[in-house]
């Protein structure tokens, strides 16, 4: 089964207003292959403008890094999914590892904000991984199936298909250090095992699972070559538009 390809930047509190409105314009207007789906996940403030760029083509769209728990309320300073929904915005981040340390967002909560993301027709791109310590342990799948289980494994077969998972080891997060393709071949083919022992081969094969973690136009081509590997989570080279596109070119 052929699965989306996706390259998905995620800007995190980058960029101003101007720079973020030309760095997307740069990235909608270059060639990119019609098979790939990029996504540029981007601060709030942005959407707007970047969806401008991007709400009547194909192949590229908007997502946000976040939202809130509840649905509405006295949340002084926070955005809910209905705010995304009435915006249009497709896809939303869920989980990325930035959030569970600063925010100490819990599996649990974040079982909460698929169930709202789904309610609200946009699509979760779920993000787990492991830090270093667990690596050295040799825990990490464990801990990867602790963080799905937890997270996702309540979802029924057909909402499960909507989600698309980011596994990006915290130790290769904006560190320059990235997995080997082989350490992230190992764990996307157990996250896939994971998904067919839950579900069935069905859902398994058809579920993208991006990898995240120092992906840089260097290394990209040999991370997605992986037969598990369906695409990258990219931040810090999301942000050049040439190095970027690379990125979009590299399956
Ligand atoms: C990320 O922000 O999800 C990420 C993987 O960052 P970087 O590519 O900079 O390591």
């Amino acid at each position: 089964m052929s699965r989306q390809k996706i390259a998905a930047g995620n800007w995190k509190m980058n960029t101003s207003h101007s720079d973020g409105y030309f760095l997307a314009e740069a990235i909608t207007k270059a060639k990119r292959p019609k098979d790939v789906q990029t996504i540029m996940a981007v601060p709030f403030t942005h959407l707007g403008a970047v969806q401008a760029h991007t709400y009547d083509k194909k192949n590229i769209a908007v997502a946000a890094q976040n939202f809130h728990h509840e649905e509405k309320g006295a949340y002084t300073g926070e955005i809910s999914i209905g705010m995304l929904s009435s915006m249009h915005i497709p896809y939303a981040l869920i989980g990325h590892s930035e959030r569970r340390e600063y925010q100490k967002e819990s599996n649990k909560l974040l079982a909460t904000k698929l169930d709202l993301a789904l309610a609200h027709n946009i699509k979760p791109i779920f993000c787990c991984g492991e830090k270093l310590p667990i690596r050295k342990s040799k825990k990490h799948v464990s801990f990867v199936k602790k963080q799905l289980k937890e997270g996702l494994f309540h979802l029924s077969k057909s909402d499960i298909k909507r989600v698309v998972i980011a596994y990006e080891p915290v130790w290769a997060i904006g560190t320059g250090e990235t997995a080997s393709p082989e350490q992230a071949q190992e764990m996307h083919a157990a996250i896939r095992k994971m998904l067919a022992d839950k579900y069935d081969q069905d859902v398994a094969d058809s579920i993208s699972i991006l990898y995240g973690g120092s992906v840089k136009p260097a290394n990209a081509k040999s991370l997605f070559g992986q037969p598990d590997v369906d695409g990258g989570l990219v931040g810090g080279a999301s942000l050049d538009a040439d190095g970027f596109v690379e990125i979009i070119h590299s399956f």
